[in-house]
């Protein structure tokens, strides 16, 4: 077996080797390895149409690979006989859109996938739905509709909605980036709170402050390549390549 095509070594949360991905002739992921261990904090920054979110997105099977391969906690999301269902219920994921349902309760959008993919009973969803509501600081709008909500609230449900599954991982794809700036804080307090309670999370953001103080990883994509990746101060203190010096110029 060559390297490239070795599965997951022991342990870790998620493997990537070698992924590519293609829309026509346009190779979005030209090659990417990847391994991030149980609790670890990966933060991905990179300019926009870096392959970021094509990244995180075959994280969840939200796109299909072109090639190379995908192992999600010791399952090979790239092996056909995978079930789809079984690898969401374990990969959580949260969007810069809330895609919230706009017709059902707070509390319906976090059970209803309980109920559905999780086949759990009514009333243990909304047992559940309570207690992740709670730790985002929203039980007491279990009965709001989301429009009701600002946006930071409505992404602390989505948040609430994927935590509700019991994910392995969670992936963030610049999740506060349709966020009034006020309301960004409450959003990353979250996902602080979560990094320090030892989930295994993959964060896409512009939030360098952020990444600076929560990530244990770094990653900086271009071109659909990992170009450097390092420990944050590191990785922002001190940048090897010309293209990660550009773009901490743009943004910091
Ligand atoms: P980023 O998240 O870093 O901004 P993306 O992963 O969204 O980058 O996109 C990387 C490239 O892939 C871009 O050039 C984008 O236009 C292209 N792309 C993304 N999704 C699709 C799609 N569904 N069909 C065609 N091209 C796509
Ligand atoms: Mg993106």
């Amino acid at each position: 077996m060559s390297a490239v095509t070795a599965p997951a070594t022991t342990g870790s949360a998620v493997s990537v080797s070698g992924l590519r991905k293609s829309y026509g002739h346009n190779e979005v992921l030209k090659g990417i390895d990847l391994s991030i261990e149980p609790g670890e904090v990966v933060c991905i920054i990179g300019p926009s149409g870096s392959g970021k979110s094509t990244l995180l997105r075959s994280l969840n099977l939200l796109e299909a690979p072109s090639g190379g391969r995908v192992v999600v906690g010791g399952t090979d999301l790239t092996d056909r006989r995978t079930d789809i269902n079984a690898v969401r219920r374990r990969v959580g994921m949260v969007f810069q859109s809330f895609n919230l349902f706009p017709h059902m309760t707070v509390e319906r959008n976090v059970t209803i996938a309980l109920e559905r993919v999780g086949r759990v009973s009514r009333q243990e969803a909304r047992r559940i739905a309570t207690e992740r509501l709670t730790e985002v600081g929203l039980a007491h709008k279990a009965s709001a509709r989301p429009i009701s909500l600002s946006g930071g609230q409505q992404q602390r449900v989505a948040i609430a909605r994927a935590l509700a599954m019991n994910p392995e991982v969670m992936l963030f794809d610049e999740v506060t980036s349709a966020l009034d700036p006020e309301l960004v804080k409450g959003v990353l307090n979250i996902m602080t709170q979560l990094a320090k309670g030892g989930m295994t999370m993959v964060v896409v953001t512009h939030e360098m402050g952020f990444a600076r103080q929560v990530a244990d990883r770094v990653i900086f994509m271009d071109g659909g390549v990992i170009v450097e990746q390092g420990e944050p101060d590191r990785l922002f203190g001190a940048p090897q390549s010309d293209r990660l010096k550009a773009f901490l110029a743009e943004v910091l």
